[in-house]
């Protein structure tokens, strides 16, 4: 019997994966492989707090699979030879995965196909990482949406608590030798020197175990105060699924068959159902425009006076442009490898609006140093955040991060936290030392001023304003 190979992506789990289900109910035994392609074109390889991250989740899935009987084969390698390569090997007369909506392995994946029929070897696609396809939602005018409101009304309307597919008892596996995998310790997916991932490891557990335990203490403890306490970032009131989502450890769909018996109507179920909403937007906008990573989606912003500034962008990458919320957010990011969103927003626009820096510089940090680094999810909110995207914040709306910080960490909580050279600051004064009479000398004063930085900013706009 031709064996079912089963391409795991960006879906490494074993439960409600459609790809895998389907292969191990067709009966034939099932070879799981993995390719760490960092060859296919495309300047958006996994960045370093990623790559930690696909090592363990690939060390859970491994383990997982032993479980059930079968191997993880491991390769390296542009996938569009490696996976040939496999085929050939292991005698596949099948091919199954879930899509990938990137606009690089949309590309490749269709070049897959194409040739893998050729040489008459089935191949089996599936949807296995969102609520509904890109494609699949229009407009009453048949058109795809670029407004979150109304593309949320229409899908959400008409999403159903689909149950999720159990995992199964066991895969059918290849009688004799077990073909060649790559072992997971020689792709050194983890830093060296330096080790800076002790962060990480305090605050992640990568795998299906690990999502599945955080999405069910998420719903048994902070959902209830969701709607208000998520814009809090010392709270934690978030449901911290954003990684495990982005490497399909859990599956939307499993999220929403969660909520199932929750009230549609309550403020936390709704605001919690439209977040993930948003990533569902994201990726219909990657679809639709897949050139939204790196060019402006309003192109009157292709004339903006960025002023490229290499030390402001250092400072704000490394947390110390003495503005206290700013950098409590992006030390939290180096630390975790998470910020929370509400900081994620306030470090965007400033670096965008106060720096005048290019938000595709912002990103590219993000990209590299987010565990939940996500093509669609971040590109998305870039755009968004800087006035660029089809629907996004207005330039001329400036985060005042002092204004920011009053309002959602009033006590200086997480400035504090994160900010220890500010620990003895009175509480009203956490947010501005630099009004202080004496302010902590540790602590930088701030690299441009807010008033200035922001009467800059309006500047800027208004040179594209009316193009
Ligand atoms: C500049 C910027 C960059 C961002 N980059 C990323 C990124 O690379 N990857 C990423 O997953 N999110 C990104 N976000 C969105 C958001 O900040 C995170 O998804 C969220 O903070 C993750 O925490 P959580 O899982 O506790 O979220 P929750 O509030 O618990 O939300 C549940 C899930 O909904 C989704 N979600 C929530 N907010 C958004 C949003 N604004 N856009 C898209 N999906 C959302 C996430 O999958 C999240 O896990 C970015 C936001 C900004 C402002």
């Amino acid at each position: 019997m031709k064996l079912a190979l089963v391409w795991f992506r960006q879906d490494l789990r074993l439960s409600d994966n459609p790809a895998f289900d389907a292969a191990v109910r067709s009966g034939a035994p099932v070879v799981p492989l993995f390719i760490l392609d960092d060859e296919t074109p495309g300047d958006w390889r996994p960045g370093g707090a990623s790559r930690w991250w696909l090592h363990f989740s690939l060390a859970a899935l491994k383990d997982d699979l032993a479980r059930l009987g079968a191997r993880l084969i491991l390769h390296r390698g542009d996938a569009r030879r490696v996976l040939f390569d496999v085929v050939r090997e292991v005698g596949a007369g099948a091919v199954y995965w879930n899509r990938c909506y990137e606009p690089f392995a949309t590309k490749r994946d269709e070049e897959i196909k194409e040739a893998l029929k050729a040489q008459g070897t089935e191949v089996n696609s599936f949807n296995g990482s969102l609520l509904i396809e890109p494609w699949d939602v229009t407009s009453k005018s048949g058109k795809p949406f670029r407004v979150f409101a109304p593309f949320w009304k229409a899908v959400s309307s008409n999403l159903k608590a689909v149950p999720p597919l159990p995992a199964p008892d066991n895969v059918p596996s290849q009688q004799g030798a077990a073909p060649h995998s790559e072992s997971l310790e020689d792709w050194h997916l983890l830093p060296q020197t330096p080790d800076w991932a002790g962060g990480l490891r305090e605050n992640w557990s990568p795998g299906e175990v690990g999502a599945k335990k955080m999405l069910k203490s998420f719903l048994s403890g902070a959902f209830g105060q969701y709607a208000e306490a998520r814009d809090h970032p010392s709270q934690e009131r978030t449901s911290r699924l954003s990684p495990h989502l982005h490497w399909g450890e859990i599956s939307p769909r499993q999220i929403w068959h969660a909520l199932r018996n929750a009230d549609p109507n309550a403020e936390h179920v709704s605001k919690f159902q439209s977040e993930v909403g948003w990533r569902e937007f994201s990726h219909h906008l990657l679809w639709q425009f897949p050139e939204l990573p790196e060019r402006n989606l309003r192109q009157e912003f292709d004339d903006f006076p960025w002023t490229e500034n290499e030390a402001h962008l250092t400072a704000w990458q490394k947390g110390e442009t003495g503005i206290p919320l700013v950098d409590a957010g992006m030390r939290e990011l180096w630390h975790t490898g998470w910020m929370h969103n509400r900081a994620r927003m306030v470090t965007a626009s400033y670096l965008v609006k106060h720096l005048l820096q290019p938000w595709q510089a912002g990103e590219r940090w993000f990209w590299d140093t987010l565990v939940d680094a996500d093509l669609a999810n971040n590109a998305a909110n870039w755009q968004w955040v800087a006035g660029c995207g089809t629907d996004a914040a207005p330039y001329f709306r400036i985060f005042n991060p002092v204004v920011q910080g009053k309002k959602f960490d009033p006590d200086g909580v997480y400035i504090k936290y994160w900010v220890p050279e500010l620990r003895d600051v009175p509480a009203k004064s956490v947010h501005a030392p630099w009004e202080m009479t004496s302010p902590p000398s540790t602590y930088p004063t701030p690299i441009v001023d807010l008033a200035k930085g922001r009467a800059r900013a309006l500047a800027a706009f208004e040179t594209i304003k009316n193009a």
